[in-house]
């Protein structure tokens, strides 16, 4: 099985996660800038975060032979936080380099007057840098949250299907499924989707602009649900070449509207102690 995920934060996650990936058949992934757990005090902590976003973090996936490209965004939880809004005067720079495939997480959290500029504020960006752009809608309220999210996205005039709405179940779905966008899933280990669940919402609205992620960070969560759901669409009767389009092409197809997608593998997964400014992801001296 060859997986994309989509979605995923790694610089929460250790690296015998990036080794069961790999087992597991990931080759390729986004991590979407988001929030720490905490908010953030000054813009300079953004630089070092989107830094290592294009920097070690891709270095240490290539290690474990699974490519890395990333969204850049000021997150829906911070945007309505002064002290973070000059992020968006920086962004720019970022949204033009190599690696970075979207614009994103972008959205609401509380759905705020200061989150609906911020929000409109990156739409533009994504159309001005003609990137696609990863939209994650609010864990509260979600029916409303993706309502207003889909009336953000049309009147920022981007094309539909340069956008995902992410996070989605089975209330949600629809809407977005009559939008043009794209549809987000993240598969979680307790709450919000699980594989089963996803594998009936792929029967009732089949394979095409779907995406499933893990969406793993530093919570409850499991970087091999994708894997998972794979195995899940198998068992219910889909095809392998269902599963290779829902976790291979398909995320290729909307990333790749970036023209910035790196599919050659980088290899298998080696402990040559190559360095990255330096450093490598060896520990101590090999006997
Ligand atoms: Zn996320």
């Amino acid at each position: 099985m060859r997986i994309f995920d989509p979605h995923i934060h790694m610089s929460s996650r250790t690296t015998d996660d990036y080794e069961r990936m790999h087992a597991a058949g990931v080759r390729a992934l986004v991590e979407p800038a988001f929030w720490l757990g905490q908010p953030r005090t000054s813009v300079g902590s953004f630089v070092d975060y989107f830094d290592g976003l294009v920097g070690w973090e891709p270095f240490r996936a290539a290690q474990f032979g699974i490519r890395h490209h990333c969204t850049m965004a000021l997150n829906p939880k911070e945007a309505g936080d002064p002290r973070c809004r000059p992020v968006l005067e920086l962004l720019p720079r970022y949204l033009e380099k190599d690696g970075v495939v979207a614009v994103g997480e972008v959205g609401y959290d509380s759905m705020t007057p200061e989150e609906d500029e911020v929000f409109a504020h990156q739409l533009a960006l994504a159309v001005d840098h003609d990137l696609p752009v990863l939209v994650h809608t609010p864990h509260r309220d979600k029916a409303a949250g993706t309502r207003r999210s889909l009336d953000v996205v049309r009147e920022s005039g981007i094309a539909p299907e340069r956008v995902v709405i992410d996070h989605l179940n089975e209330v949600t779905v629809g809407l977005v499924a009559d939008s043009g966008c794209w549809m987000g899933f993240s598969i979680y280990p307790d709450t919000k989707m699980d594989e089963d669940r996803m594998v009936a919402i792929l029967r009732e609205h089949g394979t095409e602009r779907m995406l499933v992620n893990s969406a793993a960070d530093w919570g409850r969560s499991d970087p091999l649900k994708t894997r998972r759901t794979g195995e899940a669409m198998l068992a219910g009767g889909f095809t392998d070449a269902d599963v290779d389009q829902v976790l291979w092409h398909n995320p290729v197809a909307f990333y790749g509207q970036s023209g910035r997608l790196v599919l050659d593998v980088p290899g298998e997964p080696t402990d040559s102690g190559a360095l990255f400014a330096g450093n490598s992801v060896l520990r101590g001296g090999r006997a």
